[in-house]
């Protein structure tokens, strides 16, 4: 059986990342260049890594399947990022943002690595500012903060609506400077479909040409994985389309362990569903939450009238009365569930009865709407874009998607998977939100990754490891190839009836019903009967057309929406297992007399990580254990 060495230093928790820092190897800048380092993604993350590995003078290579790597998922990203600098006076330091983290996690992340991620968040803004990134600034020129759920202090930067796009820009610069040094060589329009093993090491990857359809591999002395969050496996959610699993599932397959496959993080402003034709959410950043005030009418009967005709006392602002020290800016999970439970009552309104009002008539009347214009100019555009309805005139309609998954693969201390040489970044790694993300989180944990944890821990596999250099004409790599070659050739010749899109849609409202918001235990062994059999008829009555020379986005999707069909039984096997409530994963067996997630740390104050052992035999589930040393479990309130 194997066992999950977290490698956790030891010592007190604020001591800890300084001496992992002066004990971890260090490489001679002279021999760096000697190593070549694979990246795989260039969203916040992976830009950040192959920036600063380039600048630190390694030889380094990096994918995306975009264009470019600024259209990768994290420009999306709107609200801002989070930080401990505490320039408001309000209270906050580095500790709060720890603890506020834990919690916010439902205690199920690592203490060590949270701490670490809190330290780091204020060399992030600097070296942010640094590189031109134009966050919004007080009057007198400090940089200006917002709040954000599950925290009482304002440490949230931000630029407008903007913050991943602006981020991502500054990451880019930095990432095309070594770029034109030559220590970046960066490869877009490429796809990463395999992960090459020699000898129990990750040492290289296979890709296509998206353009060309050309198939070749790579090898390095590290594999590093950056290729973010698979919430597409729900077909609709507020993710980028080309969001997917591929890299991290097929490095699940050569041995890698999957943790927590089933924390997802449902953000509860979306824009609502209204049709069965659409493919794609849209998220209303939850900094809205600051102004905007949610809430339904107290009776059904009121639901249909529209809102200014529903009097004050007939209205229910039910996140400030159920949880009056945190308001409309409870956390995620807990404002998502509340979401559900009034429209589960009937009390939801607009088409579907699947909504809730987010309302800015107050904040326009306190502020005035040039206020709220300047704060949140983009995003109410872009809502009237999609609805065709004024929020500065009635309250916006959101209902809870699909956002952000915690799970990932399992990583230690050094961000490196169980599997030697392969490290896992951003949101491709299961690391430090526990089982719920706070928001603003996941851009300062990605640039953490990048900028700063990374460039410190990959010379402690590199110094032991990095000498014994493999070719691609070693078997490992023409097995991987020719895998991916008969992968391709298999989808191209089913010549079925059914659209690749059309499993994926399957698929996804499949596990929108039975692994979603609420789970149990019938409806996910339901899933988990359902899911092999739609695998396959997928491998039956798949249609892609076209060719693999060239480009080819169905065969492209194909590859995906394969693994989603296998990834989706792995995540309901998890949330099966996981006999508990906890953040994102809310069993509805275990829920308290209100209604709020009931968790069990006795039994499940751990991370489950899941090894592959083939595509028809049940997964082995391992399990690290979470001490917590400095922070008493407690029950997680917002009230
Ligand atoms: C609408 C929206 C708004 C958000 N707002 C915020 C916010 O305000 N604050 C916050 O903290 N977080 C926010 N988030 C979350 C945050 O944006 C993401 O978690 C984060 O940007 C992920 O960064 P990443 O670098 O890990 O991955 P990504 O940005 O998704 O980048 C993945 C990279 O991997 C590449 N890739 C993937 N697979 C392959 C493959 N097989 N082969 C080659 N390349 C591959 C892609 O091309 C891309 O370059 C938001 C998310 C969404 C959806």
């Amino acid at each position: 059986m194997a066992t999950l060495d977290s490698k956790i230093p030891s010592g007190p928790l604020e001591k800890k990342w300084e001496k992992h820092q002066f004990e971890s190897k260090l490489i001679n800048p002279a021999n760096r260049r000697k190593y070549t380092i694979l990246i795989v993604g260039s969203g916040l993350a992976g830009a950040s890594a192959a920036a600063s590995l380039g600048e630190l003078g390694y030889n380094v290579k990096c994918f995306c399947y975009q264009d470019s790597p600024r259209r990768a998922h994290s420009i999306a990203a709107q609200g801002g990022i989070n930080a401990a600098k505490n320039y408001q006076n309000d209270g906050d330091s580095v500790y709060r943002l720890f603890y506020d983290t834990i919690k916010g996690g439902d205690f199920r992340a690592r203490e060590a690595n949270v701490y670490r991620l809190a330290e780091v968040s204020n060399a992030i803004i600097d070296q942010c500012v640094a590189q031109g990134v134009p966050f919004a600034r007080e009057y007198g020129g400090l940089l200006a903060n917002r709040s954000f759920g599950g925290a009482q202090v304002s440490r949230t930067f931000y630029a407008r609506g903007q913050t991943g796009q602006q981020l991502l820009l500054g990451a880019y610069s930095a990432l095309c400077r070594q770029i034109a040094q030559g220590t970046v060589e960066m490869f877009p329009r490429t796809e990463m479909l395999e992960l090459v093993v020699v000898d129990g090491h990750a040492k290289g990857i296979v890709v296509r040409d998206m353009v060309t359809g050309g198939i070749s591999a790579h090898a390095g002395d590290t594999v590093v994985l950056a290729t973010g969050g698979y919430g597409n496996v729900f077909y609709l959610s507020t993710n980028a389309k080309g969001c997917n699993a591929t890299a991290v599932y097929r490095a699940y397959k050569k041995g890698a362990f999957f943790a927590n496959p089933c924390y997802t993080q449902i953000h509860p402003t979306c824009i609502p569903v209204h049709g069965d034709y659409q493919s794609k959410l849209t998220l209303m950043s939850e900094s809205l939450r600051n102004d905007g005030r949610v809430w339904v009418p107290k009776r059904k009967e009121d639901c249909d009238k529209p809102p200014g005709q529903i009097p004050e006392d007939a209205r229910d602002y039910y996140l400030e009365r159920k949880y009056p020290s945190f308001g409309n800016l409870a956390p995620r999970d807990i404002s998502s569930r509340a979401a559900k439970q009034v429209c589960d009552e009937g009390r939801g309104v607009g088409p579907g009865k699947l909504g809730v009002y987010l309302d800015f008539a107050a904040a326009i009347a306190r502020l005035g709407k040039n206020v709220i214009s300047e704060r949140y100019g983009n995003l109410f555009d872009m809502y009237h874009k999609i609805t065709a309805e004024d929020a500065y005139q009635q309250p916006m309609r959101i209902f809870p998607a699909v956002h952000y998954t915690m799970g990932g693969l399992w990583v230690d201390y050094n961000l490196m998977s169980n599997l030697p040489g392969l490290h896992v970044l951003g949101e491709a790694n299961f690391s430090d939100h526990g089982a719920n993300r706070l928001g603003a989180s996941a851009l300062m944990q990605g640039l953490a990754d990048g900028y700063f944890v990374l460039p410190y821990t990959i010379g402690n596999y590199l110094a032991p490891h990095g000498a014994k250099k493999v070719t691609t004409d070693h078997p490992e790599f023409k097995k991987a190839v020719e895998e991916v070659r008969a992968r391709t050739d298999k989808f191209l010749a089913i010549k079925g009836k059914r659209s690749v899109d059309s499993f994926h849609r399957e698929l996804g409202l499949l596990l929108w019903e039975k692994c979603g918001m609420g789970r149990n235990e019938a409806g996910l062994k339901d899933a988990l009967a359902k899911i092999p059999k739609i695998r396959e008829e997928f491998w039956q009555n798949v249609n892609v057309p076209g060719e693999g020379e060239g480009i080819n986005q169905s065969l492209e999707m194909a590859g995906r929406v394969a693994d989603f069909l296998e990834f989706g039984e792995l995540m309901c096997l998890d949330a099966l297992e996981r006999r508990e409530s906890c953040g994102g994963h809310f069993r509805e067996e275990y829920q308290m007399e209100d209604g709020e997630a009931k968790r069990d740390d006795e039994h499940f104050a751990h991370v489950a990580a899941w090894e592959c052992t083939g595509v028809d035999s049940k997964p082995v589930r391992h399990v690290e254990e979470l001490n917590y040393e400095n922070i008493k479990l407690a029950v997680r309130s917002y009230k």
